[in-house]
């Protein structure tokens, strides 16, 4: 299991070696194109500050030198529109000046938001989701006003975010992302499978240097039985809005009696139906999908089996997809002694010139 670790560990660093050269070469940096956050996005960050108080300081600190952004933002639309005033006299430029006044309060309430002591919870933090919304109808307001667009890009200097990409203004980057992705580990699932459309392209890059194997590897957490139970724990506190499915490889000794454990967590809590495998997990996503379709609301269903590798991973993490966007609750287990380092061959998605490929959002822990 040390070896496999170690293969884990290298994998990571190399996925994460190829993401900074090609994500720092790539012009339409995909967090720069507004934001993938939704409020399901935010569940998973408030269970990630759960589960690590360090998370939600490092998350609280970028957020506040983000904040200082959007306040330059704001100031620069303050100067602009302190020069519309003074030049601007008709009714029809009054009514828009009325507008604009409206637009700029609104910005303002924002930053007074972000500048104050919300608390980091799915509720809490929900209005950062308003962020694109409430720039956009400042820009669009302005851009009302001839020159009122060219007038913000000239006035930041370069020190805002409005620039000019093409004949347009470009679109806010991501309210979560300061240098980096704030939400590190527990980022959006569409943004853990990096959509990636640009050129040069990330998965491009991953399926020349990395082998299948390799890249699913890639995607393993390492972590420890007592921090698994916790999260378990902590799903269960806070009910079926924060289930998420769960592929839980290991622990190498004691793997009867932590299965066991973990069953009857669950089983203690919520309605569920436990089904054992007697080898290797090979379910397609189809035939998971209609699994699912048999289980009443809100039961969970827990597979028990002696492998997994990553062609079956690739199935569930599709099915989960497909289940998530049909409001499924995702409370799935699947409980693996080990983890199958050799698939018996690389999953279709994988050489299919895809802009995303689905392992990421799946949660896969090896103990
Ligand atoms: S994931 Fe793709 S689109 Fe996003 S920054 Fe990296 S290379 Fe660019
Ligand atoms: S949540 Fe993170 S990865 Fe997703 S768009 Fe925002 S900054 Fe980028």
């Amino acid at each position: 299991m040390s070896d496999l670790r170690e293969r884990i560990e290298a994998a990571h660093v190399k996925l994460e070696r190829l993401t900074q050269e090609v994500c720092g070469a790539c012009t339409q940096n995909c967090c720069h194109q507004g934001t993938m956050m939704g409020s399901q996005g935010l569940r998973r960050l408030y269970k990630g500050i759960l589960m690590d108080p360090q998370f939600g300081e490092r998350l609280r600190r970028g957020l506040s030198l983000r904040r200082e952004e959007v306040e330059q933002d704001l100031q620069v639309a303050e100067r602009v529109a302190h020069l519309l005033r003074a030049s601007l006299s008709t009714e029809e430029d009054t009514k828009g000046l009325e507008e604009l006044e409206l637009r700029l309060r609104d910005m303002r309430e924002f930053v007074e938001y972000m500048g104050s002591d919300y608390p980091l919870t799915a509720e809490g933090m929900s209005r950062l989701l308003l962020y694109s919304a409430v720039r956009s109808n400042l820009l669009r307001c302005l851009r009302q006003f001839p020159g009122g667009e060219a007038a913000l890009a000239t006035l930041s200097q370069g020190r805002s975010s409005f620039k000019f990409r093409g004949r347009k203004i470009a679109p806010p980057r991501c309210i979560f992302h300061h240098e980096c992705c704030l939400a590190e580990a527990w980022k959006p699932i569409k943004c853990a499978n990096f959509f990636c459309t640009s050129d040069p392209n990330l998965l491009a890059r991953c399926r020349a240097e990395m082998s299948f194997d390799e890249f699913v590897l890639a995607n393993v957490r390492l972590t420890n039985s007592e921090c698994l139970v916790r999260l378990v724990e902590l799903e269960n506190e806070l009910g079926k809005a924060y289930w998420e499915p769960k592929i839980i490889i290991g622990p190498e000794s004691g793997w009867e009696q932590f299965t066991e454990k973990i069953i009857g967590m669950v089983t203690s809590n919520r309605q569920a139906q436990v089904r054992r495998e007697p080898g290797r997990f090979m379910k397609a996503t189809r035939e998971l999908l209609d699994e699912i379709s048999t289980l009443q609301e809100d039961q969970c269903v827990i597979y028990t089996c002696a492998s997994i590798d990553g062609a079956a991973l690739y199935e569930l993490a599709v099915a989960m997809e497909r289940a998530r966007s049909a409001d499924w609750h995702g409370g799935l287990f699947v409980l693996c002694r080990e983890l199958a380092e050799r698939s018996f061959m690389p999953h279709p998605m994988w050489d299919d010139e895809m802009i995303s490929q689905p392992l990421g959002g799946l949660e896969i822990y090896l103990l």
